[in-house]
């Protein structure tokens, strides 16, 4: 039995400019290890729809599951919501908006004396073939959908660490989890040997393909032999 392999795609141009540090991907990967799936690629790509459609496209194509974090605000630059629509309904589909998301929006700003500024309600658009997933933490609600071709399932989450976690738990990990597979990960260090060395030493066990992969990493004159077994 083989893991499922997940792609993870963050959204944002202050990720790609180094402006922020992307911990939701780190996160998501150790997390999805320990759940007995595998982190099979991570992207990370701008506030721009056409690109974004694009990494969508071809991840689909080799994951059994997306999972998108970031471009779900309520402003011009949160585009993850149209790219998701262009993938999964066609680049002609409109979005539409979802009853249930517009009344989380009046909940969510009634709770807090506030007017809903008339721009959050784009946090209430959706593809038409996809599916909110309700978010208790923030404005910004999740999206669920599959493209036409294809089993490949596709989450939409948002940016902010303490919103995405907890959504993560709630609809992904079901998902994902596997009952008859486990990503086992295990490091041995050494000192002493250079990278190559190691590597001799290691020979055919190093081989690409080969289960359990083995790697090395080197830093600060620690070469580490990194194991991991699904
Ligand atoms: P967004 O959903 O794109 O509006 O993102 C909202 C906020 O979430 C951003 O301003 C960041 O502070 C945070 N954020 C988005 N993506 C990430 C990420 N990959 N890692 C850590 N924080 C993030
Ligand atoms: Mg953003």
């Amino acid at each position: 039995m083989s893991a499922v392999r997940v792609a993870i795609l963050s959204v944002g141009d202050e990720l790609v400019l180094g402006q922020i540090e992307d911990t939701n991907a780190s996160w998501l990967a150790r997390a999805l290890r320990g759940g007995g799936a595998l982190p099979g690629e991570r992207r990370t790509i701008g506030d721009d729809r056409a690109t974004l459609a694009r990494a969508m496209r071809e991840l689909a194509a080799n994951h059994t599951a997306i999972i998108v974090t970031g471009g779900l605000g309520p402003t011009l630059d949160g585009l993850t919501r149209e790219a998701l629509c262009d993938l999964v309904d066609g680049a002609d589909a409109a979005l539409v908006e979802d009853p249930a998301g517009v009344a989380h929006l009046a909940r969510w700003f009634e709770a807090r004396g506030r007017p809903m500024p008339s721009s959050n309600l784009r946090q209430a658009l959706r593809p038409p073939s996809a599916r909110l997933l309700a978010n208790p933490h923030g404005t910004a609600t999740g999206l669920q959908a599959s493209p036409i071709e294809g089993s490949c399932e596709v989450f939409c989450l948002p940016g902010p660490p303490n919103e995405m976690r907890p959504m993560f738990e709630s609809f992904v990990v079901p998902a994902v989890r596997s009952a008859d597979s486990v990503v086992a990960t295990a490091a041995l260090h050494t000192i002493g040997l250079g990278e190559s060395s190691v590597g001799e030493l290691l020979g055919e066990l190093m081989a690409r393909g080969r289960e359990p992969s083995v790697g090395t990493t080197a830093s600060d004159g620690i070469v580490s032999i990194r194991l991991r077994a699904t």
